[in-house]
This record gives structure tokens, C-alpha cells and sequence, in this order.
């Protein structure tokens, strides 16, 4: 082949990724700026290594470097359509150039045939990748709400405030006979501020993803009847990029001139959805920055360059500006504070709270640990004692500036005591797991349904009734044990119903 050639061919393996991108699914999603910047990324890509070839043709009067160009270009495309075995093939490809530069001056016919072979493999990838892109009839919807519009119109605003991995306030005082007052004072000022605490509630499902959804979905999105569902598209946070038109909670929101806010978290950033995001208000430049962020990442998610870029972000998250960022309660009380809030203003919070979970970083007080904390124990009972004040300083802020307010203090899973490490997928089945933190303040005439029955799914149910102003339909309350792919486990996909 000539060099010329070379370089043809480098340019459409480049584009290629890019224009398999905007397949029919995602182009309704995006917007005009954002197929911009899918194809400028590969574009400056190639121009910069197009302009390297000159200069050093330039330097050395030599031509060599088109040949890393048509590698380059190779080893970028074939990135985009492994799904699961990434690393290794990355890996194996690299070796097979290395063996072919070290012991092959010059191309060979076997070099081309290696090219081949990896481009049928590649084109299998896809083949597959393309099936399931197409699963959103994996989960069942429920359009109770969907296309419902409510007459009376009701003004008040609500705050859905997930407090991640929070145990009920029984167990831990159970675990905590020391701190019992503590924990029986905090739940005193809850019933003061009209709270009602619920006791022995369970979340509708052990993991933050499906949790999260079927508040999403106001519904069970997957049971123990489901198909298995390969990856995590369909539920929190991915659905907003995945499966935007067919979240009910939203379709519902904006049938009935609700507006939405997203407020997340460094580990679900509500930059994945700009367009729900609280910072939607900011400037032009940050909010078009952001919505870049949340592309590259999606455009780069099945590419081996998808683990370069979290370390990247990983780096960055090491200091505590970023640890800041998951206090998303701050975050609502910053905006409460300003004046672009106002109460009874058909606002729908979501407000997805890190803590008590995971990293051990807070003292009971609120200030910062020097170092995350080792102790499982101690760390999540400090991060705990820490939510406790938050909530405290939240309800106090809100029945001043907001105080026709509904609001929700709910775990999307409990937490299990006796975790030793994070990663010990045996304690996702447990009753502690389930077991949750559950507190609402609703409406004089929705207090009757304030029972245990009021997990993630029929709470969310419960918010859409009081919204139209209807008697709510709350669903069988269920919970079901589903798993993390750091489990490796062949039952990744399904879940399964828990029997108490
Ligand atoms: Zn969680």
C-alpha cells in the first residue's frame, strides 16, 4: 500500500466510531453541538498526528510515522466494539505490533492477514453491540402516571432526598446502646417538624442503581420473572442518556408543569443530565462544558480509552474539593439560600445524598478526616452521626423558607454493621442491607399512608398521587436482591425476590 493509502484508510478508521455512533437510538437524544463534538474529537486527533508526520518527515526526511498513524487509527477502532474482554485484547494487540516491529522490518502478507483476522472479530463485536443496544423491553413500565394531568394543581415543592446506605435508626441504636438518647432526641426533632419516622422499612431493591430506577420508574422495573439484563443502561443513573423518553417520573413531572432538578454526587454526577441538572441556570460556557464531559465519557464508554479517562478523573478526585462535591444536601441549602429559589414553586428535588455510604471521610461533626477511615465500624458511624446534623440543619432551613414542602429522607439500601471491606459481595444479601432509614413529611390527608408500605417505589408512587390529588395507588410492597458486576457473578442481570 502506498502511503497515501495509508493515510486514507487511517482517516476512516478514525471517523468510523463516530458515525457508528449516531445510529437512530442516540441521534434523538443529541443535540446539534453535541455530533460537533463527537466528530471534531477524532478529527483533532488525526490532524495532530497528520501534522507530527509532517514535521518529522519535515526533521528527518524520512517517512516511517504514517505507519504508526494507520496502528494508531487501527488499535482506536477496534477499541470501540470490545465489550468485556477490553484490557486483554488491547493488550494482545499491542504485543502482536510490538512482535511485528521488532522482528519485521517491513510489512508482510501475514501483518495484513493479522489486520483482517482482527477486523472480523471486530465487525462480531459490533454485531453484537448493536443487539443490545436495543433492550429497553428487558424492563416492564407501569403508565399509571405517564400521561396523567392533574387539574387542581398543587404548588407545593418536594424533595426526594436519598441518603445512601442509611441504616434505620433502630439498628443502629441497637448497635449503639451508648448513643440511644442521641439517636432518640434526633428522632424527637423529626416528629416536631412533622416528620413521621417509619420503622422496619426496606428499599425495594439492595443496589443504588435499581433502587434509584424504580424510584425512576415509579414501578419494579425488573423482577424475579425479568430477562436478564446485560449492563446497566436501563437503570440510575445511564437511564438518562440510554432510556431518557421513557422514565415515567419525568414524563409524568412535565405533563404536569413540575419542574426537575437533579442533584447529584461525585460517584452519579448530575452532569450526566445537564439538562436536569441544578446547574442548567449557570452560564452558556459551563453549562456546554459540562454537557461535553458527560458525551466523551458516554462516546468513550465501550472503548479501552474509557479506563484512561476514570483515571484521569480518579487523579483529580484525590483532593477535597471533589469530596465536597458529594455533599449534595449542601448543595440544595446553597441554592435555597439564593435567590433563585422560591417556596411553592412546583419544584421536584432529587437530591442524592453520598453519606452515610461510603468514603469514611466525615467526623460526627461534619469537618474532614485527615485520611479516609480504615475502621469500617467507626467510619460509617461518624458518616452517619454526620447525616443525622445535616438532616437536623436541612428541616430547620426548610420549615423556615419552604415550610409547605413534601419532603422524603429515604435510603435506597441499608447498610450491613458487620462489613469488614467494601467489596464483600456476601453482605448484599443480607436483612441490614435492606433495612432502611425512612422518614416523610407529607399533606394533612396523605398522612394515612404513611406505613411501611412506602418503600423507593410506592413513595415515589405516593409524591405523583399527591401531585394530581388523587387517592394513591401503592403496589404490593416488594424487595429484591439483585447484583454488582464486581461480583462476577453469572447471575448478573437477574434478581431475586426477598422473603422475610
Ligand atoms: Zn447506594
Amino acid at each position: 500500500m502506498t502511503i497515501k493509502k495509508h493515510l486514507i484508510l487511517s482517516s476512516i478508521f478514525f471517523l468510523l466510531p463516530s458515525i457508528f455512533f449516531l445510529n437512530p437510538n442516540n441521534l434523538k437524544q443529541l443535540f446539534y453541538s453535541e455530533i460537533f463534538i463527537i466528530f471534531i474529537i477524532p478529527v483533532i486527533l488525526m490532524i495532530s498526528l497528520f501534522l507530527i508526520d509532517k514535521f518529522l518527515y519535515f526533521l528527518l526526511k524520512k517517512n516511517f510515522f504514517y505507519i504508526i498513524i494507520f496502528y494508531s487509527s487501527l488499535l482506536y477502532f477496534s477499541s470501540f466494539f470490545y465489550a468485556f474482554v477490553t484490557k486483554y485484547i488491547f493488550y494482545f494487540q499491542i504485543l502482536i505490533l510490538l512482535t511485528f516491529f521488532i522482528f519485521t522490518k517491513k510489512y508482510s502478507e501475514i501483518f495484513f492477514k493479522t489486520i483482517i483476522i482482527f477486523f472480523v472479530i471486530n465487525l462480531f463485536y459490533l454485531i453484537f453491540n448493536i443487539n443490545k443496544s436495543d433492550q429497553t423491553n428487558v424492563i416492564s413500565y407501569d403508565d399509571t402516571y405517564s400521561n396523567y394531568k392533574n387539574e387542581d394543581k398543587i404548588d407545593n415543592n418536594i424533595y426526594f432526598i436519598i441518603l445512601d446506605g442509611m441504616n434505620s435508626i433502630e439498628s443502629m441504636t441497637d448497635n449503639n446502646i451508648n448513643l440511644s438518647k442521641k439517636f432518640k432526641n434526633f428522632k424527637k426533632n423529626l416528629i416536631k417538624n412533622d416528620f413521621i419516622y417509619l420503622e422496619n422499612s426496606f428499599s425495594s431493591y439492595n443496589t443504588t442503581y435499581l433502587s434509584l430506577a424504580s424510584i425512576f420508574y415509579n414501578n419494579y422495573p425488573v423482577n424475579e420473572n425479568s430477562n436478564q439484563y446485560p449492563n446497566r443502561d436501563l437503570f440510575f443513573p445511564n437511564f438518562f442518556i440510554k432510556n431518557h423518553n421513557n422514565i415515567s417520573l419525568i414524563n409524568f413531572l412535565e405533563n404536569n408543569n413540575y419542574n426537575f432538578s437533579w442533584i447529584g454526587n461525585n460517584f452519579r454526577p448530575d452532569s450526566l443530565a445537564p439538562q436536569h441538572s441544578l446547574l442548567k441556570n449557570k452560564n452558556l460556557i459551563s453549562k456546554y462544558f459540562y454537557q461535553n464531559i458527560s458525551l466523551i465519557f458516554l462516546f468513550f464508554e465501550n472503548s479501552y480509552i474509557d479506563g484512561i479517562l476514570r483515571k484521569i478523573i480518579n487523579l483529580k478526585n484525590k483532593n477535597t474539593k471533589n469530596i465536597d462535591n458529594n455533599d449534595a444536601i449542601l448543595k440544595l441549602t446553597n441554592f435555597i439560600n439564593s435567590k433563585n429559589f422560591h417556596k411553592s414553586s412546583k419544584n421536584y428535588f432529587f437530591v442524592h445524598h453520598i453519606y452515610p455510604h461510603t468514603p469514611f471521610v466525615l467526623n460526627k461533626d461534619c469537618t474532614y478526616k485527615k485520611q479516609v477511615d480504615e475502621n469500617f465500624e467507626n467510619g460509617y458511624l461518624d458518616n452517619y452521626l454526620c447525616t443525622l446534623n445535616k438532616i437536623n440543619d436541612l428541616i430547620n432551613l426548610l420549615s423556615k423558607k419552604d415550610p409547605n414542602s413534601i419532603v422524603v429522607l429515604q435510603a435506597d439500601h441499608g447498610w450491613e454493621l458487620n462489613k469488614k471491606n467494601s467489596q464483600d459481595s456476601q453482605y448484599l444479601f443480607t436483612k441490614d442491607r435492606i433495612e432502611i432509614f425512612n422518614a416523610v413529611k407529607l399533606p394533612e390527608k396523605y398522612k394515612k399512608f404513611a406505613t411501611k408500605k412506602l418503600d423507593n417505589v410506592n413513595t415515589s408512587r405516593l409524591l405523583n398521587s399527591i401531585i394530581l390529588n388523587v387517592e394513591p395507588n401503592l403496589l404490593e410492597k416488594k424487595t429484591f436482591f439483585g447484583y454488582y458486576e464486581f461480583q462476577n457473578s453469572a447471575n448478573y442481570g437477574k434478581v431475586k425476590l426477598y422473603e422475610n
